[in-house]
């Protein structure tokens, strides 16, 4: 029976408390106890895949299609295993499953309310990640802050939850921010009391606090919060702001927090090996030389939108020994005048996934100024679209060419709704979502990034290439490199005389891992590492070196 660690976030939200559950994770690891992640979201919403990124960043995707947080990538990169559909439960998925059942008649006669039947499906969702993972260990975080109205089913029921599988399989950890202040230079623990005075009241009582600060921790602080909060002295675990997320295992492990975990779980003690992470963080603290690449997008404002490319270029940077400058422009800046002077210093152009029309003249803009100066570049799915879209313009000698999701009535719609999306009438969960095989033409800078033949990668689209245009954009110089089995959709496509323009239908962010970068974006840096820098100037064209 596997057992649970329930990671609960108080004072305010945003202290990093995904992270801290994929580095328990890490650290768990690290001793060979087999570990799964779960992500609970108070919000209605059935997942985030209707959700502006403004309002929710990334939305990642598993494997299996499951449209999710972003903490699932975190957990993903940190604990290195692929997660499914059930590691990640919404309060509008349990709602939904309750309203369902009692609409099919299985409560019939009785009243349904929240405790129990929205707990017990609470509960039940649990336990199928634990019977489907074997893992030894499940760790749940239960999203938002505690004392927030929509979190509070969820707390009650991971409170029942101790009764149901006993004391010695469950652990409640509880993550905190222990502010500073200025006039008085003093870290405080007050908030802190508070937020677990809230979690008694609902009858938790953690087992550990970690304390996130900017400041550093004194052993009266940790003692303070020792005696208010009925917590171990060595339970209580300081997490200072540290300058890589992946230090945090690191620091998590030297506070003894693997050791606790072990002792009041009862688990096999084993040493801990985190040279690999060691080594990774090492890496990262080493000054390197940069490469700049520019992120083209719509949503830059809000970095987390873009949370998995961020991580995957960093993947493929340490992989070289460089460092990563990455300069984020807004789309719709380079739309007016074709004002190209923020593209100048950048070594590799990337464009991201989006959806709607807003930016995207933009998005061409700099795929033109990637063909047309040999700069690397690389699509991801509305960037594949793109470099479809500017190179057909180029080709066709019109502006016209466009995908049907930002104009319905061109006269060129070489991106257009894949078969079977016409007639689709909801939004949530109907895109073309998780892995699909893609098959890859040998010789292609795709084929030989990857090294195989055949490849299955995470998709979330809704449009593709219009196969009316394959032939005429063949002979100009498109190579399709990656097709699905049947060779009906396009999953890769890049230029044949260009250094480095490669683009995917698809989402390989979401498979990059730190020390494994994916191939795609390894071979991205790779080729952008060599464009030389001129300050100001445009970079010189690959081919122009010797
Ligand atoms: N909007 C495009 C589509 O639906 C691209 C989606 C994406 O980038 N994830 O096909």
């Amino acid at each position: 029976m596997s057992k649970y660690i329930f990671v609960t976030g108080g004072v305010v939200s945003s202290v990093g408390k995904g992270i801290t559950v994929a580095s328990i994770g890490t650290i768990l690891k690290s001793r060979q106890i087999t570990v799964s992640a779960q992500k609970l979201d108070p919000y209605l919403n059935v997942d985030p895949g209707t959700m502006s990124p403004y309002q929710h960043g990334e939305v990642f995707v598993t494997q299996d299609g499951a449209e999710t947080d972003l903490d699932l990538g975190n957990y993903e990169r940190f604990i290195d295993v692929n997660l499914t559909a059930e590691s990640s439960v919404t309060s509008g998925q349990i709602y939904s499953a309750v309203i369902a059942k009692e609409r099919r008649g299985d409560f019939l006669g009785g009243t349904i309310q929240v405790v129990p039947h929205v707990t017990t499906e609470m509960k039940e969702r649990f336990r199928r990640l634990a019977e489907k993972s074997k893992a030894e260990v499940v760790i749940i975080e239960v999203g938002g802050t505690v004392g927030d109205i929509e979190g509070q089913p969820f707390l009650e029921a991971i409170r029942q939850m101790r009764n149901d599988v006993g004391r010695d399989n469950i652990l409640f950890v509880h993550v905190t921010l222990l502010p500073y202040l200025n006039s008085t230079q003093e870290v405080k623990t007050k908030p802190t009391q508070h937020s677990v005075n809230e979690l008694r009241r609902i009858g938790i009582q953690p087992d550990i606090i970690v304390c996130r600060s900017d400041y550093p921790i004194s052993e009266g602080i940790r003692d303070k919060i020792s005696l208010f909060c009925d917590v171990e002295q060595k339970a209580v675990i300081p997490l200072p702001t540290v300058s890589t997320i992946y230090e945090v295992p690191l620091v998590l492990e030297e506070e003894g927090l693997g050791q606790i975990i072990v002792d009041k779980l009862k688990l096999k003690p084993r040493q801990p090996d985190l040279k690999q992470w060691q080594e990774l963080v090492n890496l990262i603290k080493t000054p390197r030389e940069p490469v700049n690449i520019a992120l083209v997008g719509k949503y830059v404002e809000l970095r987390d939108a873009y949370f998995s490319v961020r991580e995957a270029l960093q993947h493929a940077v340490l992989y070289h020994e460089r460092d990563i400058e990455l300069s984020w422009i807004p789309s719709e800046t380079l739309e007016n005048d074709g004002d190209y002077s923020v593209l100048r210093s950048a070594q590799g152009i990337i464009i991201p996934g989006g959806f709607g029309v807003r930016g995207i003249e933009g998005m061409v803009k700099a795929a033109t100024y990637a063909r047309e100066n040999e700069i690397p570049y690389l699509g991801l799915c509305l960037g594949m679209q793109v470099m479809v879209i500017e190179f057909a313009r180029h080709v066709l000698g019109s502006d016209e060419p466009n995908s049907t999701e930002f104009d319905a009535s061109t006269r060129y719609p070489v991106i257009d709704l894949l078969p079977g999306q016409k007639d689709k009438k909801t939004k949530g969960g109907t895109m073309r979502l998780g892995n699909y095989p893609c098959q890859l033409v040998p010789g292609s800078h795709a084929a030989q990034a990857y090294g195989q033949n055949l490849v299955y990668e995470r998709h979330r689209h809704r449009y593709e290439f219009n196969n009316q245009y394959r032939e005429q954009l063949e002979k100009a110089g498109m190579v399709y490199s990656g097709l699905s089995p049947d060779e009906q959709l396009v999953e890769v496509c890049e230029l044949a005389n260009h250094p480095w323009m490669v683009s995917c239908q698809f989402h390989p962010e979401f498979g990059s891992r730190p020390g494994r970068p994916h191939p795609l974006f390894r071979d991205f840096i790779g080729a952008a590492k060599n464009v030389l820098r001129e300050g100001a100037q445009p970079p010189l064209p690959l081919s122009s070196q010797s």
